[in-house]
């Protein structure tokens, strides 16, 4: 057939859209829809028009509306996470409590105090309780809140340099790269700052530091190296080495943690110790920066925590502005943090880390037992194994976490591949991995109460694995 023939052949819109309304659950406003279909019909109208063929395929209800699939599925939704990482960065890091939920839901529904003081009537400042709490919880006379850590050391940088001093010492071994292309180089360069390196990849001393003191200084800067792991011949200047270098130059000793440990994660199943806000101010330094929704286990956010004069130059400079926290994010930080300082509570982070092993056995068992017979008549086997679960969100990468695992597996090659996509597709999406071939599903990142919809999806997928309806659900 020839292009020109294949373009009589391409549906009217109008035609297209009543075959997606009646054949799809794109639950998305129809002006969007058409407005999809619209551009794909074009493009296609478009490659004919040049000569080229795209053949019978493209021209089939799926190809035609892959697109409009892929955006209804884009449709944020929660997930299971059964991927054995505790904070994925791709499934939106950390799960917030029901405290912090409620208390975001409250404030977004309706109006809230955010700028007004209740007790006069008068105008107040943005989270006086949050960063009350935060500022407790990092033992810092203050804190505040930004979008995320990222945005929390660039405005340090901004507000700490001058054009005088816009000189910034950082450990060659701390030039890191946290991912999604933050890079401490390029981050102090889009600053205004000047980067003096010092020391090497894997030794920094006090004296490099010393040796790069000139007028031009502006601060010395540790960067946490939250997502690598160095050993051999290693050193690096302690925090309190550096403290004590910037009180001598008269230059402020900043910290970037990142990792956001305000509890030491040591107390779960002998992870490693991970250094804390409280600790690295303890050690004199006069700012630290660390994520919302790492190990702190809140929303995203910036969490900056040091001198009350530090903060204050922070929060005057316009640069706040632009970065400041809403009242979403206000709501649940400061929820979190409360519950934090709160003697037995445990965040919903805290407590998938510390479910002991044996919980998950049985858990993993119940599983099996209920879903063994079923699977065996779809000719897919089960078994409970012990893995190992990480923390993940570029941190502690050698920290490994026992874990338990309900693993699938199935006679044909690529069949377990065909189940994870379905368990994508499913009304409540699991994520699971695949290890040799086999399905796994990783309990220490599945609450428990989500038993039950792990085992109706795996039902769910199954049967209609069997039946061939392989179309995503795009719903809502
Ligand atoms: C993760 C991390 C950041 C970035 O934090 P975001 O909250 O994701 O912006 C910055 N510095 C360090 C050391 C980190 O580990």
């Amino acid at each position: 057939m020839s292009a020109r023939e294949r373009l009589r052949q391409l549906p009217a819109l109008d035609q297209l859209l009543l075959a997606v309304q009646r054949e799809m659950e794109v639950n998305l406003p129809d002006a969007l829809v058409t407005e999809v279909l619209r551009q794909e019909l074009a493009r296609l109208r478009e490659k004919m028009l040049a000569g080229e063929d795209p053949g019978e395929e493209a021209l089939t209800l799926p190809a035609l509306t892959a697109g409009l699939r892929r955006l209804a599925a884009a449709r944020l939704r929660g997930v299971i996470n059964a991927t054995g990482v505790l904070i994925h960065t791709n499934l939106g890091r950390t799960p917030l409590s029901q405290r912090a939920v409620e208390k975001l839901a409250e404030v977004g529904r309706g109006y809230c105090n955010l700028e007004l003081d209740l007790t006069t009537g008068q105008r107040g400042g943005r989270g006086l309780l949050a960063e009350t709490a935060l500022a407790q919880l990092c033992g810092a006379p203050a804190a505040t809140v930004v979008n995320n850590c990222a945005a929390a050391l660039v405005l340090i940088l901004r507000a700490l340099i001058t054009p005088e001093r816009r000189e910034v010492v950082v450990s060659r071994g701390e030039l890191v790269e946290i991912g999604g292309g933050f890079r401490i180089p390029e981050i102090l360069a889009t600053s205004g700052a000047v980067l003096k390196e010092v020391g090497t990849t894997n030794r920094t001393r006090l004296a490099d530091y010393r040796s790069a003191a000139s007028p031009g200084v502006a601060m010395l800067l540790k960067v946490h190296r939250s997502n690598f792991h160095m050993t051999g011949f290693v050193e690096e200047t302690q925090p309190a080495e550096l403290a004590a270098l910037g009180r001598e130059l008269g230059v402020p000793v900043v910290g970037d943690l990142g990792s956001g440990a305000v509890r030491d994660p040591a107390q779960w199943h002998r992870l490693p110790h991970e250094p804390a806000p409280q600790e690295w101010l303890q050690a004199g330094m006069d700012l630290v920066c660390v994520s919302g929704d790492k190990l702190f286990g809140g929303p995203q956010a910036g969490i900056i925590a040091g001198g009350q004069e530090w903060v204050s130059r922070l929060k005057r400079d316009p640069f706040f502005r632009a970065l400041r926290a809403d009242k979403l994010v206000l709501a649940a930080v400061q929820e979190t943090a409360l519950e934090s300082l709160e003697v037995g509570s445990e965040l919903p982070l805290h407590a998938a880390m510390a479910v002991p092993l044996q919980t998950l056995q049985s858990r993993a068992e119940a599983l099996v037992r209920e879903l063994e017979a079923p699977a065996a008549a779809h000719g897919v086997q089960l078994a409970v194994r012990q893995a190992e679960a990480s923390v993940g969100g570029g941190t502690m990468p050698a920290a490994r976490l026992p874990s338990v695992v309900v693993e699938l597996r199935a006679r044909r090659d690529g069949e377990m591949q065909a189940l994870a996509e379905r368990l994508r597709w499913g009304e409540t999406p699991i994520i699971g991995y695949l290890e040799d071939s086999a399905l796994r599903l990783d309990l220490r990142t599945v609450p428990a109460d989500l038993d039950p919809i792990l085992r109706a999806n795996l039902r769910a997928a199954w049967i209609s694995g069997i039946e061939g309806k392989n179309e995503p659900h795009a719903g809502s």
